[in-house]
């Protein structure tokens, strides 16, 4: 039998069908005269963040805008231009970009859009996809016939990465220090909002006084001083108290909201995957807003968590010599200060705000309690920071239950749902929440999570009932105490927190403890 014979196509053989090979998507130039004309789109944080970069752009003289708000339409339009695998947050930020594109292109036609605006999204390298969300985005161009386009990528690990081509766009200090500052006040501004907005007595008032703030703020970003572009800028954000200042302003007029801190409510923390953790809106069921229906009060995650995470992995490559680095140990030292320093600019914007928002978690501690399930070198996604967050509110007592939003077909956050059902062998009584969130099975994940937060509203009852009988306080007592000293039920109001998760159980034990309030 003849051995078969191995064919090859090579162009040469029908020169009338050119190969077309694969190119990569590279972005034409974006050039510095076209700066004033061309609008900087950019999404995937709260309304909060996205406001605050704003006006850090807009100080530098970019346009730019947001992207809308997520919607379930959103998803439709990204399944239809990007590869089936895609995880939910890829399928929903793609098809946001999609669905503003379509409408622009709708209202101002192809040529106008290709040259008008320009898409900057974070890129990162990694196991998981987030990595890819860029060939998601220009597969998504493509389709709609827009390669074209314009897109660039901002890496989370460099400060200064110099201009795009053509310099229209420039990634230096003072729009990467502008950004993460952005960041943070926002993350504190987001503590505010969620520790206030189930105890307001007033409805809406919470919402109107951060709308407010986050306005106030974002001209405080928008006029930024300027000092220069490389050690200047540097140098001002971190000695400046021109955020202090303005946080200080921020915190009087949340003085003015009064609270019901004696309304008793089961505490979730609410972890997961990054974009779906972080988002309000349609891609997780509006699952925040939900919690609050469902009385309780959420926690939710700050981003400075994130970037905090990210200096991690290269203390640890130093520390276990993994490094070609020449001077590992000077190398070591400069992270940790750096990691002090931002540690110390977050807690300078805590304390500007009476310190009532939350510290940020200790990742060598998130580390260590994670270890036994998870290993920290495994990258990707949250990593080791799932189990660590879960174990960290549970020994701390920092809410009753954890509540993780695991996007569909992520294979990170399956890893550490899965490593979970260790840790409940471990600790059964955690209460812990895993919810899956595709996009469009809403009533089967609230359902699922409302399973856990029944318990949870069982225990917060529980806990605040054992310290009324501990204390020998009745509500009655303390509404009469309230009356005498109106600061208690002011939102900038501290209440310390004691051994428990609740917030009106901590109050009762601080009225008791602290201020002395003695049993009738
Ligand atoms: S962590 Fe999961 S959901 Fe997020 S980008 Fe990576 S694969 Fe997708």
């Amino acid at each position: 039998m003849a051995s078969p014979q191995l064919t090859t196509i090579s162009p040469s053989m029908n020169p009338s069908k050119p190969v077309n090979h694969y190119k990569a998507y590279k972005p034409r130039p974006f050039k510095k005269e076209e700066r004033d004309k061309v609008t900087i789109l950019y999404g995937g944080l709260t309304w909060k963040h996205e406001r605050l970069i704003q006006g850090a752009l807009h100080n530098l003289n970019y346009k730019a805008e947001p992207l809308p708000n997520i919607t379930r339409e959103d998803l439709d339009a990204g399944k239809e231009l990007i590869d089936v695998g895609a995880c939910c947050p890829t399928i929903f930020t793609t098809g946001s970009l999609v669905n503003l594109l379509k409408k622009k292109v709708a209202a101002q036609g192809k040529d106008e859009v290709n040259d008008k605006f320009v898409y900057l999204t974070a890129g990162a390298c990694g196991p998981c996809r987030f990595g890819q969300y860029h060939e998601s985005y220009s597969m998504a161009l493509d389709g709609l016939g827009l390669r074209d386009f314009r897109m660039f990528l901002l890496a989370q690990d460099e400060l200064d990465q110099g201009a795009a081509d053509g310099g229209g766009l420039e990634i230096n200090m003072p729009l990467s220090l502008g950004m993460i500052w952005g960041i943070l006040c926002a993350d504190l501004l987001m503590d505010l909002e969620y520790m206030t907005r189930p105890y307001e007595v007033n409805p809406g008032q919470t919402d109107r006084v951060l709308k407010e703030s986050i306005e106030y703020l974002y001209d405080k970003f928008r006029n930024r001083p300027s000092r220069g572009k490389k050690l200047g800028p540097l140098a001002w954000h971190l000695m400046t108290n021109y955020f202090t200042r303005a946080l200080r302003v921020v915190r009087k007029k949340w003085e003015a909201i009064e609270v019901d801190h004696l309304r008793v409510k089961a505490k979730v923390k609410v972890t997961g995957e990054f974009w779906l953790q972080t988002h309000e809106g349609e891609g997780n069921y509006n699952i925040k807003r939900w919690l609050e229906q469902e009385d309780s009060e959420v926690v939710p995650p700050p981003v400075a968590v994130w970037l905090h995470y990210l200096l991690h992995p290269s203390i640890r490559k130093l520390e276990h010599r993994h490094s070609t680095s020449k001077h590992p140990r000077l190398q070591q030292l400069a992270l940790k200060a750096l990691e002090r320093v931002y540690r110390g600019t977050y807690n300078r914007f805590r304390k500007a705000l009476g310190n009532l928002p939350y510290e940020l978690p200790d990742q060598e501690e998130l580390r260590r309690l994670a270890e036994p399930f998870y290993h920290f070198e495994l990258r990707g996604g949250e990593g080791h920071m799932l189990i660590g967050k879960a174990l960290h509110t549970y020994h701390h007592k920092k809410a009753h239950m954890t509540c993780e939003l695991s996007p569909y077909s992520c294979m990170p956050n399956t890893m550490s749902v899965g490593s979970m059902a260790n840790v409940l062998g471990k600790y059964p009584d955690l209460l812990y929440a895993p919810i899956e969130v595709k996009g469009d099975s809403e009533v089967h994940a609230l359902s699922r999570c409302q399973m856990i937060l029944t318990e949870a509203k069982k225990r917060a009852k529980a806990e605040f009932e054992s310290v009324l009988s501990k204390t020998g306080l009745t509500v009655d007592a303390i509404r009469k105490y309230e009356a005498r000293h109106p600061e208690l039920r002011s939102a900038t109001y501290r209440i310390p927190h004691r051994d428990c998760a609740g917030v009106a159980a901590n109050y009762v034990l601080h009225l008791a403890h602290d201020r002395g309030l003695a049993r009738a």
